[in-house]
């Protein structure tokens, strides 16, 4: 039996904002963009949809998409989803951003300087938010 000590840490990790992308502008030398406040384009094509989440260069402005679903049946994706894609939902634009497949597949990385805290906690006992 293990009789290893268990350490609490007194301290959290909290993400302050979404990270930038690093992502090569196409219109000018920038190697990031951001999603701003956050906006999902849908479009739909018979029964197919493409989903893409909009970025913005952080220096130009330029908008570029993200493919988020590319030519997928309509019933393939729950009505809640799509919903979340159609309000444009924070937390949607949040969990689309932070995948890592949408990353590999849109060749990207975040860039996460300046977009999380570490704070010390009262009770003495340590969560992770993301
Ligand atoms: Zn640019």
């Amino acid at each position: 039996m293990s009789s290893h000590p268990h350490i609490v840490l007194p301290w959290v990790v909290r993400r302050t904002r979404l990270p930038l992308l690093a992502l090569r502008c196409v219109a000018c030398p920038s190697g990031h963009a951001t999603t701003g406040n956050g906006r999902f384009r849908v479009n739909a094509n018979g029964k197919l949809l493409h989903v893409w989440l909009l970025v913005g260069c952080v220096s130009c402005g330029r908008t570029g998409k993200l493919t988020v679903h590319e030519r997928v049946p309509v019933r393939s994706l729950p009505a809640g989803l799509l919903a979340g894609y159609s309000a444009n939902s924070p937390s949607l634009v949040a969990a689309t951003l932070l995948d890592p497949l949408i990353a590999r597949r849109n060749r990207f990385a975040l860039d996460w300087d300046g977009c999380w805290e570490l704070r010390r906690t009262k009770l003495g006992f340590s969560f992770v938010l993301m």
